[in-house]
């Protein structure tokens, strides 16, 4: 939970993701990757070699202006207060999905990872810039995408806003979905869905990563999910080799 608790901490309004992406980089360190990024300042990040790679994506950037975040832990609860130890947004959407990224990296030998800057929405600004920026071209080499950016503890997002197709709801199998109380479901907008829309042709979901009330100071996470996200995640990667 350290781990979870140092990402709460660092403020990263959209456009403002320096400080957070630091901290990966410098948490990175030791392990055998190669990082690159582009002109928006997205991350794209690979570890070991394959003729095709599985993908595992998140945003850097959270909707919450920054101040004094305080993170507070009651049971399994996770959420954050200011000085006045009034409820803020803990910027759980999405440091989840990042912290599901750091996870896989250390364990897992073959992977590459998608973090996208500027994916909230920022007043007339539409979100998903960082996606709608970045060249394709990462994914030439990529079988599919798995964003871990959805509220709750249950979705497996297969059709996104204004219905457009991620993947075929089989992608997942049956008794992998069961195992970690999973179930194909419409959804919204992420960065997944902004790569379909512009035409990326391998099947992306986007997948619930336990956090709730996202965008409001009432924003927390349920630890316990969290970890089965990682868990679904990373037995979704094995069985797909
Ligand atoms: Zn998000």
């Amino acid at each position: 939970m350290h781990l979870l608790t140092q990402l709460y901490k660092i403020n990263s309004k959209s456009g403002k993701e320096d400080k957070i992406k630091s901290f990966l980089l410098d948490s990175l360190q030791q392990l055998p990757i190669s990082v690159e990024t582009d002109a928006i300042g997205n991350l794209f990040i690979t570890k070991g070699v394959a003729d095709l790679y599985p993908c595992v994506a998140a945003h850097l950037d959270e909707i919450h202006a920054p101040c004094q975040r305080e993170v507070v832990v009651e049971g399994d609860i996770i959420y954050a207060v200011n000085e006045l130890w009034n409820r803020v947004g803990c910027g759980a959407d999405d440091k989840n999905g990042l912290w599901i990224v750091l996870n896989l990296l250390q364990t897992e030998p073959v992977l590459k990872v998608a973090l996208f800057v500027q994916e909230e929405r920022d007043g007339d600004l539409a979100g998903c810039r960082g996606a709608r920026a970045c060249d394709l071209s990462f994914f030439d080499n990529v079988k599919y995408i798995i964003e871990c950016d959805r509220k709750g503890a249950s979705d497996v997002v297969c059709i996104g806003k204004g219905g457009i197709e991620l993947c075929n709801s089989d992608f997942i199998s049956q008794p992998i979905l069961q195992k970690y109380g999973y179930e194909m479901v419409e959804g919204g907008k992420t960065d997944v869905v902004e790569l379909k829309m512009r035409g990326l042709n391998i099947p992306v979901c986007n997948v619930s990563c336990g956090y709730y009330n996202a965008h409001k100071n009432s924003e927390y996470t349920r630890f316990s999910e969290l970890k089965n996200c990682l868990d679904f995640v990373k037995s979704f990667l094995r069985s797909s080799f």
